[in-house]
């Protein structure tokens, strides 16, 4: 998938397409996939997860507005490292990146291959990623790479005021949608966004398992 695809769709943000060309997906796919590392698919990454498709991505850190202030003074949050490729498109436009994942296996995986990379400014934890990381809070985005019943609430604490939460919010295994919510204040302004698929985020305040 070359950005140009991608920009042929609804993201346009230079920044954003810039990082997805420099990210190489083909570092982050288990080698049985190799061939299929530029599709615009999600593919296995092992316990029944993905890798996300590069649109969604793509969209996904567009809605986000972190391309819209300096990379310098960006933090980022994601929920579900996964593969680690979303957290090095969010690397690319943010000089702090916090990604939580809650499968240990996949997150040793996810921060070695960012390591070897060099993406030495994204931090892996291991943990329930429906509570944040209060220890890096605030964060100017925050970005759940799996689908929730509702926001989870500690995560809106977490934004910065002006920061941006965008999830997937809907059933377990049916329709879903993509939400913004934007901070101001105490208020959050959210925004609903198309259908998407998502693998469920499981957690205190997610799906219970
Ligand atoms: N961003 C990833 C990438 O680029 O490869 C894709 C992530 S995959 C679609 C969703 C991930 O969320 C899975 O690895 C899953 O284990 C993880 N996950 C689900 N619930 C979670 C939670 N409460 N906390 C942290 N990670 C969670």
């Amino acid at each position: 998938m070359v950005a140009t695809d991608i920009a042929g769709r609804d993201v346009h943000e230079p920044a954003v397409l810039e990082a997805m060309r420099r990210v190489p997906r083909e570092e982050f796919v288990p080698i049985a996939y190799l061939g299929e590392a530029h599709d615009d698919r999600p593919l296995p990454i092992g316990h029944g997860q993905t890798i996300s498709q590069p649109y969604i991505v793509a969209s996904m850190v567009d809605l986000s507005g972190l391309s819209a202030r300096p990379r310098e003074s960006n933090r980022a949050l994601e929920i579900g490292t996964g593969s680690g490729y979303g957290a090095a498109v969010l690397s690319e436009l943010s000089a702090q990146v916090t990604s939580i994942e809650r499968h240990a296996d996949i997150a040793a995986s996810a921060a070695s291959t960012l390591s070897r990379l060099g993406y030495d400014g994204v931090e892996v934890v291991v943990g329930d990623g429906t509570l944040g990381h209060l220890e890096n809070a605030p964060y100017d985005a925050i970005i759940v790479t799996a689908a929730g019943p509702r926001v989870p609430p500690p995560l809106l604490t977490q934004l910065t005021d002006g920061g941006c939460l965008v999830m997937p919010i809907g059933k377990r295994d049916g329709a879903q949608s993509l939400v913004v919510h934007t901070r101001h204040g105490d208020q959050t302004v959210q925004r609903r966004h198309g259908a998407v698929r998502f693998v469920p985020l499981i957690g205190e305040q997610g799906f219970l398992s």
